[in-house]
Parts: C-alpha cells; sequence; structure tokens
C-alpha cells in the first residue's frame, strides 16, 4: 500500500478454526482487502469479516489433493499485488506452521512484492488445549515437538520424534498406523497416552484417548477425518484431570459460556 501502483500481500493466519481465535490485526487486514485468497479449513464467519466487495479467491487443497499449485498461487498473489491491490492471504492456524508460508514470503520476496506476515493461533497447540491437554505441564513435560506426518523429501527421524516428550504430529489422518508403529519401532513405549484432535475448536471437534498401540485401530473405528492431530506424551493423561476442557462435540454450549461473554461462535 506504500507505493499506488503495488499492493502489499498480508500472509495471515486465520487460526484453527473457531472464529473467536481470528487476529484482532486479522480481522481489521480482512475489513480492509481488495482480495482474499483463502484455504480449506477457514471458517465461513472469519471470511465475513471481509469487506463486501472484496473478491475471495478459493485455492483450497481438498484431501490432499491439490486444487491449485502451489506455484499458481504465489502469481495470483503477485498478480493481484501488482494491479495495486491489497491482498490478504489467509492460511489456517499460523501461516509459517506447516502453512507453506514461507514459500509465498520467498516468491514474494523475489518478485519484490511487499509483504507482512501475521501470525495465528496454531492448531498444533489450540487443538490439544481444546481436548484438554496442555501441550507442555511442569514435571510432565518441558518440551513440545511439532512435526508433519507428510513429508517430502527424507523420511522422517523417528528416533528423534520417538524422544520427543509431547509429540503433537500434524496432517496423520491416513497414516496413523505407519507413524504409530514407527514411533513404537524406534522406542516410544505402547502404552503412552496418545489422542487424535480431530477438527480442534469447531463445533464438531472429536477427540479419541487410546494408547500408542491402540490409536490407529481406535481411530479407524471412528472413522476419523480431516483435519486432525495426532498428540503422543504423557500430557494427554492430564485429559482426565481437565474435564470442563476435555469434550467432544457437543462443546458448543460450555465453551461458549467458559470462553466469551458476546462474540458469536
Ligand atoms: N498452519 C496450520 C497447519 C497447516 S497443515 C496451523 O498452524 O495449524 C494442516 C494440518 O494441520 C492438518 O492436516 C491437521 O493435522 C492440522 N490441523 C489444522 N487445523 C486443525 C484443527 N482445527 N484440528 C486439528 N488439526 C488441525
Amino acid at each position: 500500500m506504500s507505493e499506488p501502483s503495488q499492493g502489499t500481500v498480508y500472509l495471515v493466519g486465520a487460526g484453527p478454526g473457531d472464529p473467536g481465535l481470528l487476529t484482532l490485526r486479522a480481522a481489521r487486514l480482512l475489513a480492509g482487502a481488495d482480495t482474499v485468497v483463502y484455504d480449506r479449513l477457514i471458517h465461513p464467519e472469519v471470511l465475513s469479516h471481509a469487506r463486501p466487495r472484496a473478491r475471495l479467491l478459493f485455492v483450497g487443497k481438498e484431501g490432499g489433493g491439490e486444487s491449485v499449485a502451489q506455484e499458481e498461487i504465489h502469481a495470483l498473489l503477485i498478480a493481484q499485488a501488482r494491479l495495486g491491490r491489497s491482498v490478504v492471504r489467509l492460511k489456517g492456524g499460523d501461516p509459517f506452521v506447516f502453512g507453506r508460508g514461507g514459500e509465498e514470503a520467498l516468491a514474494l520476496e523475489a518478485a519484490g512484492i511487499p509483504y507482512e506476515v501475521v501470525p495465528g493461533v496454531s492448531s498444533g497447540v489450540a487443538a490439544p488445549a481444546a481436548a484438554g491437554i496442555p501441550v507442555t505441564h511442569r514435571g510432565v513435560s518441558g518440551s513440545v515437538t511439532f512435526a508433519t506426518a507428510h513429508r517430502t523429501g527424507p523420511a522422517p527421524d523417528w528416533a528423534h520424534l520417538a524422544g520427543a516428550e509431547t509429540l503433537v504430529l500434524f496432517m496423520a489422518s491416513g497414516r496413523l498406523e505407519s507413524v504409530t508403529h514407527a514411533l513404537m519401532a524406534a522406542g516410544r513405549p505402547a502404552t503412552q497416552p496418545a489422542a487424535i484432535v480431530e477438527a480442534g475448536t469447531w463445533a464438531h471437534q472429536r477427540v479419541i484417548e487410546a494408547t500408542l498401540a491402540d490409536i490407529a485401530v481406535r481411530a479407524r473405528q471412528e472413522a476419523v477425518g480431516s483435519p486432525a492431530l495426532l498428540v503422543v506424551g504423557e500430557v494427554v493423561a492430564l485429559r482426565a484431570q481437565l474435564p470442563t476442557l476435555a469434550r467432544d462435540a457437543a462443546r458448543s454450549e460450555p465453551a461458549e459460556t467458559i470462553s466469551r461473554g458476546g462474540s458469536g461462535s
């Protein structure tokens, strides 16, 4: 926006789902944007912050298949900015946590487009919290490792991941069997508490808790879908002591009572 001829691209985190977890900065930028380029996993209420006349462009990825290639997204952001538009590139969670925000920033940098990054609440922290799992807890876990089960390039370092205190694994749906076996083969005890948080902070959130040995089978029985995170570690057992937080789907009413006075969710 600094130069009349060139717009700015804002790489904005939209949070994990619950529209109440959008940042004020994100809401303000949406309200002023000419173009909003958004992914799947963005709550409709988040999009409702956009200016009524803004162009809303969906480039989402459905279940693994990419509907718009990453390079096309880069080209789109650059082209919109070169038209002098203020562009909000809205991404689930935090843009730099497995969100390919870094790639978009590099592309904008290379093209000489002004850009900013607006952090968001990552599902890696928020979804466990919504399930009653503090990712660190004094005396239980002093560190948390965020990793992805979906990698291009070298295979994950399973020995390293198996040794993590709290392990939060993104993009684990569809790979739970192989992932849990790899962790156990690398030395993680089969009896470790594990949980899957599906659609964390959304009204239809579900939580499945089991041991590391059993969680994949349980997830299959419950037909767990996407998005979901796998959490492994002793912190998962704290859910039992946090029943106020540790609930599944029908969390909407109590959660509203607890968390806010006013802003609808
Ligand atoms: N940038 C995002 C992550 C993008 S990768 C963030 O910071 O949250 C997409 C993966 O994130 C999904 O496969 C899933 O593992 C996880 N995810 C995103 N939203 C989620 C949610 N509401 N509940 C559980 N997992 C979620």
